[in-house]
């Protein structure tokens, strides 16, 4: 979800006594599913064929002012970025279909508040391209869904899936206050109502500049990377395709530009810039040990080099 709002916003969050909630407080429990692996354990899996295919489906356009500033300068300016919402779906050949996020649901917009779908229509100008009740229809029910970050835009798609449906989150993801929340939580407290608890990955801590990682599947093909700072939780995925490894970094990132290093970024709702820097370095880090590596940022998509 884009950076600072504008002058609606700021009055509506006047309006609404400004107080700081947080993004999100669905029960969440440890998940069952994957284990802590190290970095080295996860490069030499990678270092094999991968047999887990991915496929990337762009579910709706829209631009959003996103803050960034010029590498070794001070000041932050808002830069509008063309951006896509993005669903990846997974197939593993013995686990089956997975979904990385969860994209938007043909009815979005009747889960806004009216401040909130005033923005994503006339400032953000969103087309939805494809409700995921359309991805369900193209790749079958998946078996979870994991999810980079609990902001609307990445999550509010589950409502189109079956209530049983597990969810995937990284730690603590919810639990970041900020009065942005107020408009942009609630989509999100509605479609999880009545669901049950979120899934934490289990990460432990990681080596100075790595990522905790944990191995998902067990078998050395698809690793989720906590990647915080955007938010607390948010988590980068790793899967070994068979045309080799790919990332998906959440938000983490949002442009190519910041990926390729042209500016850095920090948009995000109270979020944490220090550890927006940490998860950068970290996952520019691995990405140097990983030749060949195909890099999907949160909101836009890099040519193949
Ligand atoms: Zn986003």
């Amino acid at each position: 979800m884009p950076g600072p709002f504008r002058a609606l916003i700021a009055l509506s969050l006047l309006l609404l006594g400004a107080c700081a909630t947080t993004l999100s407080d669905h029960p969440t429990r440890s998940a069952v599913l994957g284990a802590p692996v190290s970095q080295t354990a996860m490069l030499d899996s990678l270092a094999r064929p991968g047999n887990v295919t991915l496929e990337k489906a762009a579910v709706a356009d829209w631009h959003f002012p996103n803050t960034v500033r010029d590498p070794g300068t001070t000041d932050w300016r808002i830069r509008q970025l063309d951006a896509q919402i993005y669903v990846y779906a997974i197939v593993h050949p013995r686990f089956g279909l997975y979904l990385i996020d969860a994209g938007l649901p043909a009815d979005y917009e009747a889960w806004f508040d009216p401040i909130l779908r005033n923005v994503v229509r006339k400032d953000y100008g969103l087309t939805l391209r494809t409700g995921t009740e359309a991805l369900v229809a193209r790749w079958g029910a998946p078996k979870g869904v994991f999810i980079t970050h609990l902001h609307y835009d990445h999550v509010l798609g589950v409502v189109a899936l079956d209530r049983s449906t597990p969810l995937y989150v990284g730690p603590h993801d919810g639990e970041q206050k900020s009065p942005f929340h107020q408009i942009i939580a609630r989509p999100v407290a509605k479609a999880l109502k009545s669901r049950p608890p979120l899934n934490a990955w289990r990460f432990a801590p990681a080596a100075e500049g790595e990522l905790a990682a944990v191995d998902i599947f067990g078998d050395g093909s698809v690793f989720a990377l906590h990647a915080p700072g955007h938010t607390p939780g948010s988590t980068a995925y790793l899967v070994n395709t068979p045309h080799g490894p790919q990332l998906i970094t959440g938000d983490a990132f949002h442009s190519r530009e910041a990926w390729t290093g042209q500016f850095e970024e920090a948009t995000g709702f109270e979020a944490d810039l220090p550890q927006i820097h940490r998860s950068h370095a970290a996952l520019k880090a691995l990405s140097a040990r990983l030749p060949g590596l195909l890099v999907h940022p949160g909101h836009q998509t890099l040519p193949p080099e």
